[in-house]
């Protein structure tokens, strides 16, 4: 965004904080949430173009997620074995943090249930596959099992595929209810919404961000932008990368799915509400080069992949109406693993961005190790911005 010099009002009204934090996603309020832990008396803000989690945070599926088996599969190729378990762990630690800090005894609030996840094998290749990803998955001490056929076809209500990997830890969320449980949280977080931040400058040891309405003046700015992060810092646009993802809902059935699937040959997932809607989201790769993209609106081509997906890989839902269609921004990095750390050349302003898919499964504990990072620790090394060329 570009504001004229009519509209700029913000040089008339200045307002000081100790932390200015931009972005209300799950990214933002977790920032928000840490550095009040660590230090009571901040005196933080949170700025949003929209609401709270009016981008991917409000958007996702709700998977609190290591991520899939392949994913885990990937991380061993590209990392090695020690690192894979690492980042697998760092996901546990977050879900684990969310529990203790956030829910506490009070998961029916969040719709939190602690399901398990499955990635389904979709061929015999896959299948054969799988056995091995499974064996390094029991090497690296995750909590996996085997399920054949028939278990998918009963707990899960699909057909046609080999088998599975049971991962028994996941569980699913209603997301904007973590949102506003996270926020139920802050004590001393004034929350900015409807102002969209257009630019953030470091002086004199200071940071300066504007919006229309305000200049805001901090010590410390933390950007929780993900896909959008580029549109205010374009030096980030070579390292996150937008793209969007779309989602089906349909109409209320009878419980048939245990807990969250992945078929990643479709980038494809799936679970059932709570409230007995199938929820079915993926299938980014049928028109790759469209779905890279920052902007929110569904398309034709993906809807119709997950309307036909929905009506024909499960029993009984042939003719089942969807109720909603939905799109959201991601940010994904070129090697899969957050940007976190302070930026480059303006002094004073960290940033976290690039989650990859998987927000939800690291945002509460990255903004844990982004905030002590401000703090002068280290961040863990897949993480740290300081492996990026500018
Ligand atoms: C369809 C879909 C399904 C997904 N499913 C899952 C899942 O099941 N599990 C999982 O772990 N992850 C999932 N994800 C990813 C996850 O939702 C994201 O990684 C996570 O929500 C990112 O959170 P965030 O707070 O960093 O960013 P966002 O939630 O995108 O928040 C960014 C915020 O910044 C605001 N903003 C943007 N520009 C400006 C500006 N200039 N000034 C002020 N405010 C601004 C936006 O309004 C927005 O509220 C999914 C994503 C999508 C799109």
């Amino acid at each position: 965004m570009s504001i004229s010099y009519w509209l700029d009002e913000s040089k008339t009204n200045s307002k000081n904080f100790d932390a200015v934090i931009i972005g209300a996603g799950i990214a933002g309020l977790s920032t928000a949430y840490w550095l009040e832990k660590k230090d009571p008396t901040l005196n933080i803000a949170i700025v949003d173009k929209h609401s709270l989690g009016f981008g991917a945070s409000g958007r996702n599926a709700g998977f609190i997620t290591c991520g899939s088996a392949e994913h885990f599969n990937k991380l061993n190729q590209q990392f090695g074995f020690e690192k894979a378990i690492e980042i697998w762990k760092f996901s546990e630690q977050n879900r684990e943090l969310l529990k203790s800090e956030i829910m506490q005894d009070d998961v029916s609030t969040v719709d939190y249930l602690s399901t398990g996840s499955c990635t389904v094998a979709a061929s015999e290749n896959d299948w054969t596959r799988y056995h091995t990803i499974f064996a390094d998955m029991q090497r690296a001490k995750i909590d996996v099992e085997l399920i054949d056929e028939k278990y998918l076809a009963s707990q899960y209500g699909v057909r046609n595929f080999q088998g599975a990997i049971q991962y028994k830890h996941d569980g699913v969320i209603h997301p904007v209810k973590l949102l506003k449980k996270i926020k139920s949280r802050l004590n001393k977080t004034t929350f900015l919404l409807g102002e969209e931040v257009f630019s953030v400058k470091s002086e004199n040891g200071s940071s300066l961000v504007r919006t229309q309405h305000h200049q805001l003046n901090a010590k410390k700015v933390f950007v929780c932008l993900n896909g959008f992060a580029s549109m205010l810092l374009p030096e980030l646009k070579n390292h996150v990368k937008p793209q969007r993802g779309q989602i089906v809902v349909t109409e209320a059935l009878p419980a048939f799915v245990k807990g969250p699937c992945y078929l990643t040959k479709h980038l494809c997932y799936f679970r059932q509400l709570p409230t007995g809607e199938l929820l079915v989201g993926g299938f980014r790769n049928h028109d790759i080069e469209a779905e890279n993209t920052a902007l929110d609106e569904t398309t034709d081509k993906i809807q119709k992949a997950l309307t036909e997906f929905t009506q024909s890989y499960f029993q009984s839902t042939t003719n089942v109406k969807i109720n909603y269609r939905w799109s959201g921004i991601m940010g994904f990095t070129n090697d899969g693993q957050m940007i976190i750390g302070a930026h480059p050349s303006k002094q004073g302003v960290y940033l976290m961005a690039g989650c990859s898919g998987h927000g939800m499964g690291l945002s509460f504990n990255s903004a844990r190790v982004m905030v002590e990072n401000s703090y002068g620790a280290q961040l863990p090394s897949h993480f740290d911005i300081k492996r990026i060329q500018f």
